[in-house]
């Protein structure tokens, strides 16, 4: 059977070296905002090209706390709409409605799978604040037409770069397009932590420290609070682990691209659409979105055949339980995704032989 993600063996090429750094950790007897979140906030910085990285404790607390610095800040009020894309993992649309924000769906372009920036500007209101991108399935979402359409109307650009740590738009990471972007390291993702793991980049010194001061009860001093703030910090250990799979952060994605491209290449048959790639280095490959008509007829034959594969993802944010609310509006674009969408197997140590086997099962549906 080839697994849809072997994390053990992901994270085996670097055991040694995260093994001492954990031990390093519980030597130095300090578990929480000690050396190694200082040392990774600084690396991941630098790796983002952005001022700042604040570590939290999860991608959905990154987001959360982006809109909610704006809000303490005065930007956002209660009500305000965010633009969202109507095809994304539900954490993106969480972020904004647990601050009592609207989101806004728009649909994305299928060729994509990402916001179609030519739907954005008749969704535009007074209330409009922000547009929140999300470089799904590991794919740049940013065009300099969303850049302008955010300098016409003074939106905050926020991104979701859960997905797409090291993808690149021209010479700029994912993460330093906009004003602000919330990443996620759950174990998963390309850099992937031992457990929950986020972190904030941003360039704007004061929602730096306002992110800086919620994730932290609110404080700026020690017992003293200035916001009604959270507990949600990045732990020493992982920032200590993520310390050490940063610097393999781009060979690994290397490999995952080797990978995509032997797929794109190589899955001749047209019943099974795959993704059209223009720039490589605007996706990290994430995951290997495929679409078929007949979707879960599809992942059974491919089980059957020996290959786990997953649905990125079954139901759209606005057709969930949670957002009864939003179930009656229609997006085919996003519906039909949901729909299709079956993800193959994808990873740093996936293996010739299994791309081979993949392939040939793909091809013969
Ligand atoms: C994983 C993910 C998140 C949430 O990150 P967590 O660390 O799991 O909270 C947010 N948005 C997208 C697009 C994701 O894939």
């Amino acid at each position: 059977m080839i697994p849809f993600l072997d994390l053990k063996k992901v994270n085996q090429k670097y055991e040694e070296e995260i093994l001492l750094a954990i031990n390093k950790v519980i030597q130095s007897g300090w578990y929480l905002q000690g050396a190694a979140n200082k040392e990774f906030e600084e690396n991941y910085s630098k790796y983002i090209g952005s001022k700042f990285a604040i570590g939290v404790a999860n991608g959905l607390d990154a987001l959360r706390l982006i809109l909610r610095a704006y809000m303490e800040m005065g930007f956002l009020q209660e009500g305000d709409e965010v633009i969202v894309p109507a095809n994304t993992y539900i954490a993106s649309v969480l972020a904004i409605t647990d601050n009592k924000l609207k989101p806004v769906f728009v649909e994305p372009n299928f060729d994509t799978l990402q916001i179609d920036p030519s739907r954005i500007e008749e969704v535009i209101t007074k209330r409009t604040k922000a547009i929140m991108i999300v470089h799904l399935y590991g794919r740049c979402a940013y065009m300099d037409s969303i850049g302008q359409i955010c300098a016409n109307h003074n939106l905050k650009l926020i991104e979701d770069n859960a997905q797409a740590h090291g993808c690149y738009f021209n010479d700029n990471r994912t993460g330093n397009l906009g004003d602000a972007a919330g990443h996620s390291f759950y174990p998963g993702k390309n850099l992937g932590a031992f457990g929950d793991a986020g972190a904030v980049t941003t360039n704007d010194e004061q929602l730096a420290s306002t992110i800086r001061a919620l994730s932290n009860y609110g404080s700026k001093q020690k017992y003293v609070c200035e916001y009604q703030g959270l507990n949600s910090r990045l732990d020493e250990i992982q920032a200590a682990i993520l310390n050490v799979k940063l610097q393999y952060l781009d060979n690994d994605n290397d490999a995952r691209r080797k990978a995509a491209k032997r797929y794109i290449n190589e899955i001749t048959n047209n019943k099974v659409l795959i993704p059209n790639i223009e720039t490589w280095s605007s996706h990290v490959f994430h995951l290997f979105p495929v679409f078929v008509e007949n979707r879960n007829a599809f992942q059974k034959y491919l089980l059957d055949g020996g290959v786990q594969t997953v649905i990125h993802y079954p139901i759209p944010p606005h057709k969930q339980k949670c957002y009864s609310d939003f179930n009656n509006l229609h997006f085919p674009l996003t519906e039909r995704i949901h729909d299709q969408e079956l993800s193959l197997p994808i990873s740093p140590v996936i293996t010739d032989e299994e791309i081979t086997k993949i392939v040939d099962l793909v091809n013969k549906w």
